[in-house]
């Protein structure tokens, strides 16, 4: 080992510090697979998770602000580590999709005929909420990764700098100490961007857009009758609003909206819409609204000597799957460190090929979300994707392409790649033009 060492200064070895600035997905995936994997090869590291947010907490204090959908290829990739996530994190099991819009409704069944996306609260949930039997997501994994054996301090990191080519971490004006490796996982809704960008290495906040996230209380059983176990999705022809998604939980129905800068006006005139209140009960009342920010683009420079950016303040997948990027990411930057070293050669030549597959794969979803925006906003495109949608789900002997298509679109469970190169399907695309041209003739 002395002879590796000796090699590779950026090493970690036995008994090594590393910080994690952030307890959320990204932090705490990071800390149980970095645990797991020096185990392997036979040494313990000092892993701190600083987090100063409380997930056993209601409301805004212990909440990771999202639409808490965990996709299927997540679920089944947790569970093939071993993950498996307990009936007391999961708040409802998801079977299918139903597609609003102004042109009439679709329900998209889940191709496995399973209920196998299931969703979540980041924190307890809304502030009041009745019955906290459930436990959050968040709290389940960094829950995990201390009991990899890695501590938890509930502490804000606020100063950081390098002093003898380590970087040191301070809270409220205080040092902590120096570490051999610091994980930024701090997500794009804190204040320690301004910190890294701060120390020169040229990382620069991510891109970044607005969103909004209410919820929505209904007791149980109007749940079950307004929702089933579908997530309702709207693509109106509202401005600035990409789509909607409405997620049911135990209680309480999650309203997410993405756009462009959403504010809580445009929150209103989505409710206000005759499409959604056909959705909706009519009485219901709002019990926490939020404009969480949304990584959607990631910095150029993420990374430098004993320094590592991670999840949403890194790399992340655009609009969806952002859970399962952080699984990505943080296996990928603890598997880096563990096996290869913490240096910035180290982080470029193993930790950045997945850091920039997920920018590339979002070049191929901000196309398809560039088409259905296209769709979106035009009636007859509108009326005849929902009607080969449609004629597909009737059919049980059909191969269901578009509603194949826009399932992983919706849901996230492919790589927008995939989807991308699905979507040039020569059958299917006749199919849309058949309908397009049969109505063009009932239009005009
Ligand atoms: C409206 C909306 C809806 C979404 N819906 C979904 C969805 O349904 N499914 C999905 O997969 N993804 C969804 N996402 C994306 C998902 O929320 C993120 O990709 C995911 O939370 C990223 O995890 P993270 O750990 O990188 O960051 P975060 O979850 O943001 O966690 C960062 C953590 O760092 C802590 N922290 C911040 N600053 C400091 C500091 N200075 N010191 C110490 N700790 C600090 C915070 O308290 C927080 O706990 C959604 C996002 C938005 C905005």
């Amino acid at each position: 080992m002395q002879e590796i060492m000796d090699a590779n200064p950026y090493a970690l070895e036995d008994g090594s510090h590393i910080a994690v600035i952030g307890g959320g997905p990204t932090g705490s995936f990071f800390s149980i697979f970095a645990m797991k994997m020096a185990k392997m090869i036979g040494e313990e590291l000092n892993i701190t998770i600083f987090e100063p947010k409380d997930f056993t907490k209601d409301g805004p204090g212990g909440c990771n602000r999202c639409g808490g959908v965990i996709s299927e290829l997540l679920v089944q990739t947790l569970a093939v580590e071993g993950i498996n996530l307990p009936d007391s994190v999961v708040q409802k099991g998801i079977n299918s999709y139903k597609l609003h819009t102004t042109n009439g409704s679709v329900s998209i069944g889940t191709p496995l005929f399973e209920k196998t996306i299931a969703t979540v609260y980041r924190g307890v949930g809304p502030k009041g909420i009745m019955g906290k039997d459930k436990e959050s997501f968040d709290n389940f994994l960094l829950n995990l990764a201390v009991k990899e054996g890695a501590l938890h301090m509930p502490l804000r990191i606020d100063h950081v700098e390098y002093r003898n080519q380590k970087p040191v971490l301070f809270a409220k004006n205080k040092k902590i100490r120096d570490f051999d490796l610091v994980i930024g996982t701090f997500g794009v809704n804190s204040t320690a961007v301004k910190v890294f960008e701060g120390l020169g290495f040229g990382y620069k906040s991510p891109a970044i857009t607005t969103a909004a996230i209410a919820e929505i209380g209904l007791d149980r059983d109007m749940i079950s009758e307004y929702f089933g176990n579908s997530i309702h999705l709207f693509l109106l022809p509202i401005k600035d609003i990409k789509f909607a998604a409405m997620i049911p939980k135990g209680t309480y129905v999650t309203l997410c909206m993405l756009g462009k800068n959403v504010t809580a006006h445009m929150v209103n005139a989505l409710l206000d819409h005759h499409v959604v209140k056909k959705v909706l009960p009519e009485n219901y009342e709002i019990n926490c609204r939020c404009l969480p920010k949304m990584n959607i683009g990631a910095p150029k420079v993420p990374f430098t000597d004993r320094i590592v950016m991670c999840g949403d303040a890194g790399s992340t997948r655009l609009f969806k799957d952002g859970l399962g990027a952080a699984y990505i990411m943080g296996k990928a930057a603890a598997k880096t460190a563990v096996f290869q070293g913490v240096s910035k050669e180290h982080f470029h030549k193993y930790y950045y090929p997945f850091y920039k597959s997920i920018i590339i794969d979002n070049y191929f979803g901000r196309f398809l979300y560039a088409m259905t925006e296209i769709y979106r906003k035009n009636k007859l495109l509108c009326k005849g994707m929902l009607n080969v949608v449609q004629k597909e789900q009737q059919n049980v002997h059909d191969r269901k392409r578009l509603s194949t298509i826009m399932w992983d679109i919706f849901t996230g469970n492919e790589r927008y790649k995939n989807i991308f190169f699905r979507s040039l399907s020569l059958k299917m695309n006749i199919d849309l033009l058949k309908e397009f041209a049969k109505l063009s003739v009932r239009f005009y």
